[in-house]
């Protein structure tokens, strides 16, 4: 067994059993006895043994360190539904642009689809340099096994240094498998990304530690340097039609697109309905709302100026807004032109979800609050008197 209990050392002290998260270990007849069913080999009772009663064998992983030298370029996912490009595609790319001139190299889209031909200048007006292209009917719509199978030939055919994916359900799914496949780091969720200007390494920022913290996390030693990246947080390119780009096509044997799952229908998301994502202005409501009944002058407002309305997750766990308007760190993040802040306080976790907006108009009657230190204009006052004013003034500028 790779783990065993030395009986002539151990005294069923105990301490193993609260040392195991998995619950693996009981006494029986005063000694220490390992559930190998329930046992991962995870190690954490090793140091909680006093008495050096846990010998523990395991293999060494080895993982060969990559040439680094031989990875050149930025890659892209391209992320489709349905046959059409989503817009995070468009906003990595435009991202990828601008780290490329810091790391002078180029930027490939990789897009993996059936009948997608009329997409491609696209892409390449929005930043891609080169387009690799799977094309096949049982590609026509996302699926982990095979997507993941392709992104793995295709990374170690070509090398990438770096390689972007957007942190959608889609391309959480999949980045995550690629990474473990090719043994490459994975930086989940960044807000930032930069190339450092001595090492030429990515530098990958994301909240950490609940949100207290922004974290720059770095992948020296493996290669593709990985990142998600959420939706709306990076800008696209303005397109540029006369940008000229190489498409090259790749096709595998039909078992790498085998999968052991059965797409059989696609059924829209409910939640999409409130559209956060797309809306241009943004009504937001919080804590300083005071209740489930006045979002109703929230929505007004929204109304008026053809808004979507969102919220702080202290009204969502109040039970005041369903969690699907949520914007932050553990809801949507957002870039609208307009988003317009009502009694909400702008902590960290809810900034992070929307300080990418245009304009961010603050209403709240604490002129301490942070959401004052990112919002382009403030209203410091009473929520209840301001809202349905401005209602009023927008109505009549209709
Ligand atoms: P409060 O902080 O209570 O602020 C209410 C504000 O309303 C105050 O500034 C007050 O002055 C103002 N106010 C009160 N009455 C009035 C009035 N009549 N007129 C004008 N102003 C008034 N939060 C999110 O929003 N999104 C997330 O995704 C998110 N994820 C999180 C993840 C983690 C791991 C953690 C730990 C927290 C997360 N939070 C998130 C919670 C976050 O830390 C804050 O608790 C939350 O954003 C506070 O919401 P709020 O601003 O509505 O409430």
């Amino acid at each position: 067994m790779p783990i065993q209990i030395i009986v002539e050392k151990c005294t069923g002290c105990t301490l193993c059993i609260k040392a195991c998260p998995f619950g693996a270990i009981q006494i029986t007849d005063k000694k220490a006895v390992i559930d190998f069913n329930k046992c991962n080999l995870c190690g954490a009772c090793l140091p909680a043994c006093k008495f050096k009663a846990i010998l523990l064998e395991k293999a060494p992983t080895v993982c060969a360190l990559p040439d680094i030298k031989d990875y050149k370029g930025i890659w892209v996912f391209i992320e489709q539904k349905n046959g059409k490009i989503q817009s995070v595609a468009y906003e990595l790319l435009g991202k990828a642009q601008e780290l490329s001139k810091k790391l002078n190299c180029q930027v490939s889209g990789v897009l993996i689809g059936h009948n997608m031909d009329d997409q491609l200048d696209e892409l390449i007006w929005h930043g891609a340099d080169n387009i690799y292209l799977v094309e096949a009917p049982e590609l026509a719509n996302f699926q982990d096994e095979p997507y993941t199978n392709i992104l793995v030939e295709l990374v170690n055919k070509y090398k990438p240094e770096v390689f972007l994916c957007g942190a959608t359900a889609i391309g959480r799914s999949l980045i995550s498998r690629v990474a473990i496949k090719i043994k490459a780091g994975l930086t989940a969720d960044c807000t930032g990304l930069d190339i450092d200007p001595a090492k030429k390494i990515l530098l990958q920022t994301r909240p950490a530690f609940g949100g207290n913290i922004m974290a720059t996390i770095i992948s020296p030693n493996y290669r593709p340097q990985m990142a998600t990246v959420r939706h709306k947080v990076m800008q696209p390119m303005t397109p540029d039609k006369h940008r000229k780009g190489k498409i090259i096509k790749e096709s595998f044997d039909s078992a790498l697109y085998a999968s052991r799952t059965k797409l059989l229908d696609i059924v829209e998301e409910i939640e999409s309905l409130v559209n956060l994502a797309e809306a241009d202005i943004i009504v937001s409501g919080g804590r300083g709302m005071g209740g489930p009944e006045n979002f109703k002058i929230l929505e007004e407002l929204a109304h008026v100026l053809g808004a979507a309305v969102g919220s702080s997750r202290a009204a969502v766990d109040a039970g005041w807004m369903p969690y699907s308007h949520q914007v932050g760190q553990t809801g949507r993040t957002v870039a609208p032109k307009i988003y317009i802040a009502c009694g909400i306080s702008g902590q960290i976790q809810h900034l992070v979800g929307m300080q990418s907006s245009k304009i961010i108009v603050a209403i709240n009657k604490d002129p301490e609050a942070p959401i004052f230190k990112v919002a382009t204009y403030g209203i410091v006052g009473d929520l209840f008197q301001i809202i349905p004013a401005l209602t009023k003034k927008f109505k009549e500028h209709k």
